[in-house]
């Protein structure tokens, strides 16, 4: 038994007996409070109707013959009052009385009890009427539950009857397809909100489930009248039911699921700065390809000193150039080609389906890097960019999809290698080239561990009085198995590694001893560093030469460092203030390999330099017999006029030195004179 049954321990049930007779009610109440019931009473219908609304009890038995207003009546009023129509109403009729039971229940009665009454079928009435409440709210509430979940989860269901496909839904459902207020519909309407291949579909599943007596499961969009669109789920059963066959089918708005999956999707295949495919997609292109066993070349194009720019430009100012890249490169989406952004500063093309790809790559690569010129503006400055291109072709140099993309990077940084602003093609050969290149990388990271390095000294001859009045220190790597490794090899792979700084301390600690050694021994003699764009663009690097002063104890007049045209103009603002600082510090600086860089005289006003070294590449021209040196003269004339201090460098004949100390250079240096040398050799040329 429960508490809807009879009256539990913790809540009684209250049961309204409205009668006119007060034998009866002394009676029912004497019973029904025996059973446990609580028992509230009424001498007639409007006395019932004012009791109802003061004790709400959970049942009435309304007897019919009152006077004033009779049982029917009051019946038919309390229906009409009371919200709650579960509630159980039980008439009180005469023994037989058809014509009474049919009005009883006309007037809203639950159930009737016939007069006289027997106490015990009255407590079982009572009982049963109040369980049938019970089950009756149990499942009102279990409906009211069930639609809320279908409410918050946007679904509903709907039958479709086989026989005649009409349609009813449910009040979820008709919401969802924008219909509210509608139960049925036939298929045309529902066609109507369908598109033609959805359409397909759906009557495609429906028809094959009532087949196999099967199931279905689907999403389809739906077109609302209003114009807005859902995506739904729909899952359908086929049923037999009361003879009939009917599809019963749940519906489910996922429009939000939808679209957070599809950002999802997005966002795993599309790189958010750019809105360019990322890798990951562009991999799937390239496979498709090789599954197809088309040919096709993959692309990847560099941006030339992109770090560099990152670094002085600020990341935000990298970002916009990355776009700005991004933007002049989409557009070839058109053409059929797959345009992506790989990695970092990389960016990716792949040229499918083509036999002929190899002039449609060279087209292209070119087109692509003469696009990368256009000069872009990032804070204030006008930049102008250049390109590194690695092609990969499949099959024909590359057969799988990690060889072409290791293909199309090894060629792009051979191409970045070599100057940049050009474009390469992978070759299988190349392949090796990177192997060195990685193993040669490894070892730098131990040379300085194991002290492979050494310095070598130029001498920097006075032009006129031809004594030493400078050297250059060089640096050596001793390679344990390749022997000696030129810098030209080495110093622009420390430069990438950026080991090159570690490399510098150690050169101009190494090189700054060296020139107190010779000043102790009575010469004092200049002493030139070369410095790397890396260390020049250290926060602390005044603070490194100052150590150095410190440490070595040499004089700050005789040292004096080289820098190079590419490395003072690539944060030129930043250079000036480095340089300026250095030179407070009583050091020198010089401009290194001077005319092979941008060799405009307006930065070099602005620089404050003491030195400037004429490059080789001038010098060579010049003929045994002095002829050919119209630049280099050109050059030391425009030093002069700014106060400069003249190097020629590499001076390997008698016609060129005397060329260029006729026509002004201050100091000469070149194998003409001397070779660099180890220590203990340049010693005895001092002697
Ligand atoms: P650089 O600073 O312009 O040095 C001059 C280069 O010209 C040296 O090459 C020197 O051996 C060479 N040279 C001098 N006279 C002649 C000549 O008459 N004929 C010819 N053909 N060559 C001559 P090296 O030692 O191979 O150095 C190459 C470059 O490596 C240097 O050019 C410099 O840029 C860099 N480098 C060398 N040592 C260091 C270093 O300690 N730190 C940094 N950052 N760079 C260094
Ligand atoms: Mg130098
Ligand atoms: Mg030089």
């Amino acid at each position: 038994m429960t508490p809807f049954d009879s009256p539990g321990q913790s809540q009684r049930i209250d049961i309204l007996v409205v009668d006119d007779e007060p034998i009866t009610r002394t009676l029912i109440k004497a019973h029904l409070e025996k059973a446990g019931y609580g028992v509230i009473e009424a001498t007639d219908g409007e006395t019932g109707l004012a009791q109802y609304d003061q004790h709400t009890p959970t049942l009435i038995l309304l007897d019919v013959m009152m006077p004033v207003m009779n049982g029917y009546d009051t019946c038919v009023e309390l229906r009409k009052r009371i919200s709650d129509q579960s509630l159980p109403i039980l008439m009180l009729t005469g023994l037989n009385e058809m014509n009474a039971i049919e009005r009883a229940f006309q007037s809203g009665a639950t159930d009737f009890i016939t007069k006289p009454l027997n106490w015990p079928i009255l407590t079982q009435r009572i009982r049963y009427a109040l369980r049938d409440r019970r089950q009756f709210l149990e499942l009102q509430e279990k409906q009211h539950l069930l639609s809320e979940a279908q409410r918050i989860a946007k679904m509903g269901y709907l039958y479709i009857d086989v026989s005649n496909w009409q349609i009813t839904l449910s009040a979820e459902v008709a919401e969802i397809i924008g219909i509210p207020h509608h139960n049925e519909i036939d298929l045309n309407q529902l066609q109507t909100l369908l598109t033609e291949p959805d359409c397909q579909r759906l009557l495609q599943n429906i028809n094959q489930a009532i087949r196999n007596n099967g199931q279905y499961l689907l999403d389809h969009k739906l077109r609302l009248p209003n114009g807005q669109e859902k995506v739904i789920l729909q899952r359908g059963e086929m049923r037999q039911e009361h003879g009939r066959r009917v599809i019963y089918a749940t519906l489910q708005d996922i429009t939000e699921q939808a679209k957070a999956e599809e950002r999802l999707l997005y966002h795993s295949y599309y790189d958010v700065l750019t809105s360019l495919p990322n890798r990951k997609l562009f991999e799937s292109n390239i496979m498709e390809q090789i599954d197809k066993q088309t040919a096709c070349a993959v692309m990847f194009i560099g941006i030339d000193r992109f770090k560099a720019i990152n670094d002085s430009l600020g990341h935000r100012n990298g970002d916009k150039v990355l776009k700005e890249i991004a933007n002049r490169i989409t557009p070839y989406q058109q053409q059929g080609y797959r345009v992506a952004r790989f990695s970092g500063d990389t960016f990716a093309i792949l040229l499918p389906n083509t036999d002929t790809n190899q002039h449609q790559a060279d087209d292209l690569a070119q087109e692509i890097l003469s696009l990368m010129e256009v000069p872009l503006e990032a804070q204030g400055h006008e930049l102008v960019l250049h390109g590194s291109i690695g092609i990969a072709l499949y099959p024909r140099e590359a057969d799988t999809l990690d060889k072409l993309l290791l293909g199309a990077d090894i060629a792009m940084n051979l191409a970045k290698g070599n100057g940049g602003n050009q474009y390469r093609y992978f070759s299988t050969t190349m392949d090796t080239d990177a192997q060195q290149r990685l193993a040669l990388e490894e070892d730098l990271r131990k040379a300085l561990r194991n002290g492979e390095f050494e310095l070598y000294y130029q001498p920097q001859y006075n032009a006129r009085s031809r004594k030493i009045v400078g050297v250059e220190a060089l640096i050596r790597w001793h390679h344990p198995t390749q022997g000696m490794i030129p810098p030209a090899l080495f110093i622009p792979l420390a430069e990438e590694t950026g080991l090159v700084t570690q490399l510098g301390e150690w050169v101009l600690y190494t090189a700054a001893q060296q020139g107190v050694h010779w000043h102790k021994a009575g010469h004092a003699i200049r002493l030139g560093v070369n410095l790397s764009a890396k260390q020049l663009a250290l926060s602390h690097f005044q603070d490194l030469v100052q150590d150095v002063l410190r440490h070595t104890k040499i004089s700050p007049a005789l040292l004096e460092l080289e820098i190079t045209e590419s490395m003072a103009v690539s944060d030129f603002d930043n250079t000036i203030q480095t340089l300026d600082q250095i030179r407070s510090l009583d050091v020198k600086i010089s401009m290194d390999d001077f005319g092979t860089g941008y060799s405009s005289l307006s930065y070099l006003q602005q620089l404050p330099l003491n030195t400037l070294k004429i490059d080789r590449a001038f010098i060579k021209d010049i003929t045994a017999d002095g002829r050919n040196g119209e630049i280099a003269k050109a050059i030391i004339a425009m030093s002069k006029s700014l106060n400069l201090h003249i190097i020629a460098e590499g001076i390997e004949t008698a016609g060129q030195y005397d060329y260029l100390r006729h026509h002004g250079a201050d100091e000469i240096q070149g194998f003409y004179f001397s070779k660099p040398l180890p220590v203990s050799a340049f010693n005895k040329l001092l002697r």
